[in-house]
């Protein structure tokens, strides 16, 4: 927030770094500075903006999800500055205006930090990029987990994937002594490798020079700000206005140390209440999904015990991690913003590397207890719920029950049922990635999922642009179980009494009209036609048109043919 004194102290920051990086003279030199890229990225929180590494050959550590009690180290694909290969690579108007601005927005922040021959170098880091997106995986490829999955021992790097002095960058990235490597992305990391040695070395230290710039832009000077908002966000999502520093401090330190934050949220807006509703709530629909799973017709029986067991060992997460990670190792100063991002990007890889060798621990949370959000982790099996999202529109536990089992209850619920679907099929009930349905199962849950998709695919939210019923396919599923398990949970919370009538409406009205609420909300068009393009959630409108498959609620608004969200029973889709 001290703006005057980073202003004050200009480029001067930065210039260590740039030192480090123009000093690199050998292969070596280089693997140790590509390795660096990795220990220096403050990760994004998970919702927020593009989360691709910056680093072409992402080093971390993951869960090995073969076999899930033990972490890996890992590399990935990564380095572009822009959103996914696709911006590089395809033919497309709008993928072109972004090329353009990208080559200029290069040159911008070579010159504001005092580098000679801006517009070359921008050339030169461009074409890297560039030669580096050619041999990366489209997003559809990096879905399929089995094909993530390749164990190099350190004998194999330097036949599998030549050109990079793989000793230095190993021992870089502080996987000395790790016998096996998950490699993600192989043909990725073997054209990154290869681009180390045809490629000049003047053109690396271009390229390093400005993933280092541009970690600095947004804790640098005024000028460096600007230049990278009106890039990243302006020109590549269209969003009109910097933030004001008060919400990017904010963001800042959730990235950097946001388990400190999180604590202090949790000791003031999580009252003991909420989370014991909550827990309530929960345990309310994992048993109406047990009730819904051993009536299934499709399922064979063989599935439905595995699945069964699975929904015993599955573990329901309320408020935060627990306990929250502390900081005792970082050191923060004042007057020094970007000493600080570094510091805290890199105590934050030191802990991801500590892990190596240890026993997994399952209570790990990526979202922060004042994210409003909810995941499912298939492989930690478990749902989690920060203290976030319980409250609002979501949650309140002063309201009627009907409204929180319409809001929080249907989230807790498409939560749940991605641990059973077909992505979730391939998690096994330890959180192994082993497939455990039969082919038969997976074939009658295509043949009813295939509905489903047809039904998204018909709705237009702009002229000439329809929802992708497939891309969608997965959360669109979710919503329609979640709706189903929380309504059976609502109605199963009365106890067998009747629901009251409260301000003239039924109980199941106030669950659906709670239901909508939730997915009130506008958007730019331009974002609505990159969210159809991208978002595998349908927009807000539609998800709350998945109401049209509920028998309950043409029950409740006494819906009829020929009104306009009225479905014929046989084309509505029944799943779980
Ligand atoms: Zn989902």
């Amino acid at each position: 927030m001290d703006e005057a004194a980073i202003e004050t102290a200009g480029v001067g920051p930065l210039q260590g770094e740039l030192r480090r990086v123009a000093a690199i003279a050998t292969p070596a030199d280089l693997a140790r500075g590509i390795a660096q890229v990795s220990r220096d990225w403050l990760r994004p929180l998970p919702g927020g903006a593009s989360a691709l590494p910056p680093a072409p050959i992402a080093a971390g550590v993951t869960v090995d999800v073969k076999n899930p009690t033990r972490y890996l180290p890992q590399l990935a694909q990564g380095g572009l500055g822009m959103p996914d290969r696709d911006y590089f690579l395809v033919d497309d108007a709008t993928f072109a205006k972004a090329r353009t601005a990208y080559k200029a927005h290069i040159a911008a922040m070579l010159r504001l930090a005092g580098l000679t021959d801006p517009e070359g170098g921008a050339a030169r880091v461009y074409a890297l990029e560039e030669r580096l997106a050619r041999s990366q995986w489209s997003r559809q490829a990096q879905r399929d987990p089995e094909k993530l999955y390749n164990l190099w021992s350190r004998g194999d790097f330097a036949a599998k994937a030549p050109g990079l002095d793989w000793d230095a960058f190993l021992d870089a990235a502080g996987f000395q002594g790790q016998a096996v490597i998950l490699v993600a992305e192989p043909s990725a990391i073997a054209g990154a490798a290869e681009a180390a040695s045809a490629v000049p070395l003047a053109d690396w230290r271009d390229y390093l020079a400005f993933r280092t710039i541009r970690a600095f832009a947004p804790v640098g000077p005024r000028a460096f700000v600007e230049e990278n908002f009106a890039f990243q966000e302006r020109t590549l999502a269209g969003t009109p206005e910097l933030a004001q520093p008060w919400k990017r401090a904010v963001q800042t330190t959730e990235r950097g140390m946001g388990h400190a934050l999180s604590a202090l949220y949790l000791q003031k807006y999580f009252p003991p209440e909420a989370r014991v509703q909550a827990q309530v709530m929960t345990q309310a629909i994992k048993a109406a999904m047990a009730r819904r799973i051993r009536a299934l017709t499709w399922m064979t029986p063989q599935t439905k015990s595995r699945a069964l067991t699975k929904l015993t060992a599955a573990r329901i997460e309320v408020g935060a991690q627990q306990p929250e990670l502390t900081y005792e190792a970082l050191t923060v100063a004042r007057n020094d913003a970007y000493g600080n991002v570094l510091r805290a990007a890199r105590d934050a890889y030191q802990r991801n590397l500590a892990k190596l060798g240890r026993p997994v621990d399952r209570g790990e949370w990526s979202m922060l207890a004042e994210t409003v959000n909810a995941q499912a982790n298939p492989v930690l099996l478990k749902i989690m719920f920060p203290a976030g999202i319980m409250q609002g529109l979501f949650f309140d536990p002063k309201a009627d029950p009907a409204v929180n089992y319409g809001a929080i209850g249907v989230v807790m619920g498409h939560e749940l049922s991605h641990l059973f679907d077909d992505q979730g099929a391939k998690f096994d009930e330890r959180g192994a990635l082993h497939n455990w349905w039969t082919p038969e199962d997976l074939k009658q849950f295509t043949a009813a999922t295939e509905a489903l998709a047809a039904q998204y695919d018909r709705y237009e939210p702009l002229p000439g642009a329809h929802i992708n019923g497939h891309l969608t396919l997965g959360e669109n599923i979710a919503d329609l179980a979640g709706l189903s398990l929380a309504l059976d949970a609502y109605h199963a919370s009365l106890g067998g009494r009747p629901a009251p009538v409260l301000g003239g409406f039924t109980g199941d009205q106030r669950f659906f009209m709670s239901y909508a609420q939730v997915y009130r909300g506008v958007q730019r068009d331009n974002f609505l036609r990159q969210m159809l393009a991208t978002d595998p959630h349908s927009p807000g409108e539609w998800r709350a048109a998945e109401v049209r498959n509920m028998d309950a609620w043409y029950q409740s608004f006494d819906v009829k043919p020929g009104q306009k969200m009225h479905l014929p029973p046989e084309q509505r889709v029944r799943l779980w």
